[in-house]
């Protein structure tokens, strides 16, 4: 409300977003009053072809007319009906009883056709940016086709990498989940949200699914309510800052109560302690797995907890149809909880303005193909992948590569137009895919030999057939490059694995090149973090390049060849091994904290019993005890040197704040970017803080010889976290801060805090 001075009185006027909030809360209003109470159960009701059983289109066009159905998930009108949208949508707005649109909701994920790199690569970017470009241009393609409503961004924690889903994340910090998820949001959603291109964001799982037990997709999660508070919900608090629209619910259990079923979720945190006043989804068929859960005893003791719990829309199932009118009857739900379910899916379809842009937004064939993967688009994804790669080692410079060179191409994924596009791509098609050999070809021109023996027809191929040509061509060639890794099949829901290493015969294959004595350079294809053994030791380059979609094939030859500088970083954690996970960079100090004084000893009987370098000071005999990668690392083709940390004082008050800087000077021969991270430490806490919490980050592109100071400013909100009360809190002491190019190194100081 804007104060207006007039005649010695203030006159409250509305600002235009108050008139618009007010005018949907009356709309909201006058069309609950009108509706019947299956109408309003009807609002709830989100459906795919599945619940209507063999895709039976007659009676899901009636359900649609009796105003039974808030909405569709995923149509897949190339298998049912291309206009299949359209006319539904017809059917909603003009034969329902009170004309209320349709939401169509998607999982769009990475891009809709226009297939930009998984999550997780685009977590490897450090660039809010570049995500937001990227959610943009998939909020501009879906809408053409009538969706408003994304399945995204996927905001769980996750600290283990043989959990599939991973991929789908945005790492294991919080900070860095926190400020991409909301760049996602902001793609999404821009800030107008009643412009036809934009999608209603739905920040998932709400809570705890990341923390799957042992990795295994669905599985239970514990997490300690302080760990909760402090990790797993700060991207979602974020996201909803940021206006972000819907919840979706986790079926997983949290602490043994399924996600689905928990007003401490969704009524406590949510809304009282949030104040979110968007939609709570649930997630495809969770209603009803309450009961495999033992949570619930049938479907209407499952509709009975959730709709209690808060989740307004239910997807796929059908219970909230089937059983809230007997429910309100017994009054175990009240009419008034209806209206408020209702109400706030009504809100969000009113901010979609679906009323005035209820079609799709490409009316024909020629409009639609202007906007879906069009030139820009397409220049986009590229130029998104190239920022997503992570250069984990480069002995002897080996990349980038020269272009008068002979370079032998090997390996099961430099042409494997599906695999590239990775997990969650429902309109992404490999006929689209650009792949890397042809990319490579047109690099080079006539300027080097590109020769190709994939040597293992995909990633799983145990057979080492192929192996004989594919060391033909490494014997002719002046540079082998090996690309491997996993398919797209191997990461994504229900795809987690126990073993990460590189599958099939790769390794064996890897080490057969190695032995032809040409220099080595690996890209690897994958969606999660690898366990690479001896293969890190025979190549002399590894580059991780996750699944980078559409366009890896040119995003790849571009950075191999040195057009610019790789400058991915870790989002997570790398482990030497399986067996180290749960690994993460921001955990707490054991009681023996690992110097290398301390572990020289195990080291050594590590080394006796394995005949081997365990390679770090450890007291896990085997993989050692830290990580084969830190998080927020990343090589790139240049260096760059930290110096000169500066804090603004000793210490800053409640009030105050504290300023870090350093300089940082590009000390090689080409430009590239650095990312700078800046790291605290709360020495002694209530509870036990962890070793490092990274608090801030800045990308700086520098060319050779040029420097730059970073800055960042630190406030006691930033410091804070919750207690043993689950109270947040700003404890007074000592802290040590850091500068670094990641979780492990960097120029130190510290500052106190009174
Ligand atoms: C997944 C969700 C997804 C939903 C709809 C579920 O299986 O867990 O993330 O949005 O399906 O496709």
């Amino acid at each position: 409300t804007l104060p207006l001075q007039a005649a010695n009185q203030t006159i409250a006027v509305e600002t235009p977003q108050q008139q618009q909030q007010e005018s949907i809360e009356s709309q909201i209003q006058s069309l609950l009053a009108q509706m019947s109470t299956q109408e309003k159960i009807g609002q709830l009701a989100l459906r795919d072809w599945g619940t209507f059983g063999a895709s039976d289109m007659k009676a899901i066009k009636q359900a649609v007319r009796e105003g039974r159905v808030g909405g569709f998930l995923n149509v897949n009108f190339s298998s049912v009906d291309k206009h299949a949208f359209a006319e539904l949508q017809r059917l909603a707005v003009e034969e329902s009883p009170l004309g209320i649109p349709l939401l169509f909701g998607q999982d769009v994920i990475h891009g809709y056709e226009t297939i930009f790199p998984i999550p997780l690569g685009q977590a490897a970017s450090w660039n809010p940016e570049l995500i937001k470009n990227g959610a943009r241009i998939a909020a501009q393609e879906a809408s053409a086709d009538g969706i408003r409503w994304t399945f995204a961004p996927m905001i769980d924690i996750s600290r283990d990498p043989r959990w599939g889903r991973i991929a789908e994340t945005l790492g294991e910090d919080p900070l860095l989940t926190s400020v991409l998820g909301v760049a996602m949001v902001e793609g999404f959603q821009t800030d107008n949200l009643g412009d036809p291109t934009s999608l209603a964001a739905c920040g998932k799982h709400f809570a705890g699914y990341g923390a799957a037990e042992g990795g295994r997709d669905y599985n239970s999660a514990y997490i300690p309510e302080r760990l909760l508070r402090d990790i797993y919900l700060p991207p979602f608090k974020a996201g909803i800052d940021a206006g972000m629209q819907s919840i979706m619910s986790t079926y997983s259990t949290l602490n043994d109560v399924p996600g689905t079923g928990s007003p401490f979720l969704f009524k406590q945190i949510l809304r009282d302690e949030w104040g979110f006043d968007g939609f709570v989804v649930s997630d495809w068929n969770a209603v009803m797995e309450m009961v495999p859960h033992g949570f619930a005893r049938d479907g209407k003791h499952a509709a009975t907890l959730a709709a209690n719990a808060g989740i307004d829309m239910e997807m796929h199932t059908d219970t909230y149809e089937q059983f809230l009118p007997q429910l309100m009857d017994e009054g175990k739900f009240s009419e008034a909880q209806l209206d408020t379910a209702v109400a706030n899916i009504l809100r969000v379809k009113l901010r979609l303005d679906l009323w005035s842009h209820p079609y799709p937004r490409a009316q024909s064939k020629a409009e639609r193909e202007q906007i879906i993967r069009n030139g820009q688009f397409l220049n986009a994804a590229k130029e998104a992948a190239k920022e997503t790669f992570v250069l984990l080692k480069n002995d002897k410079q080996l990349l980038p590569l020269k272009k008068g060179q002979t370079v032998a191409v090997i390996g099961p994924l430099a042409e494997a137009p599906h695999e590239q596009l990775g997990t969650w791509i429902y309109n992404g098609d490999k006929q689209h895919s650009r792949t890397l050999l042809p990319a490579l070809r047109d690099m080079v021109g006539d300027g080097g030999e590109i020769l190709y023996a994939a040597g293992l027809d995909y990633s799983r191929d145990t057979s080492t057939r192929g192996f004989k040509a594919a060391i033909k061509a490494a014997k002719k060639a002046d540079v082998v490059l090996f690309v491997g890794g996993e398919e797209a099949i191997l990461s994504g829901e229900g795809h987690s694995r126990g073993d990460i290493r590189l599958p099939g015969a790769q390794a064996e294959l890897v080490a057969e090149l190695a032995k032809t004595g040409k220099p080595l350079a690996m890209v690897l294809l994958a969606g999660r973090p690898l366990q690479l053994d001896e293969t890190l030791e025979q190549a002399d380059a590894v580059m991780m390049a996750w699944h980078p979609g559409t366009m890896a094939g040119p995003a790849l030859a571009d950075v191999l060849y040195g057009e610019s500088s790789p400058s991915g970083r870790l989002p997570l954690t790398w482990p030497v091994g399986a067996g180290q996970i749960p690994i993460y960079y921001n955990h707490l100090a054991t009681g023996r904290p690992a110097t290398e004084d301390n572990y020289t000893r195990i080291e050594k009987i590590g080394r006796e019993v394995f005949q081997h370098q365990p390679g770090n000071s450890s007291n896990l005999l085997d993989y050692g005890h830290k990580p084969l990668f830190p998080f927020g690392y990343g090589l790139t083709y240049s260096e760059f040197e930290y110096r000169d940390l500066e804090l603004s004082g000793p210490t800053l008050d409640a009030n105050g704040q504290l300023t870090i800087s350093a300089t940082i000077t590009n000390t090689g021969k080409t430009t590239a970017t650095e990312t700078a991270q800046l790291y605290v430490r709360d020495l002694v806490g209530s509870v036990s803080r962890p070793v490092r919490e990274l608090k801030g980050f800045e990308r700086i592109t520098l060319n050779p010889g040029e420097s730059q100071r970073v800055q960042f400013t630190l406030t006691p909100e930033q410091l804070a976290f919750h207690n043993a009360d689950m109270q947040p809190v700003v404890e007074p002491g000592e802290f040590r801060v850091w500068i670094a190019p990641d979780a492990e190194s960097g120029l130190e100081s510290a500052f106190s805090l009174r």
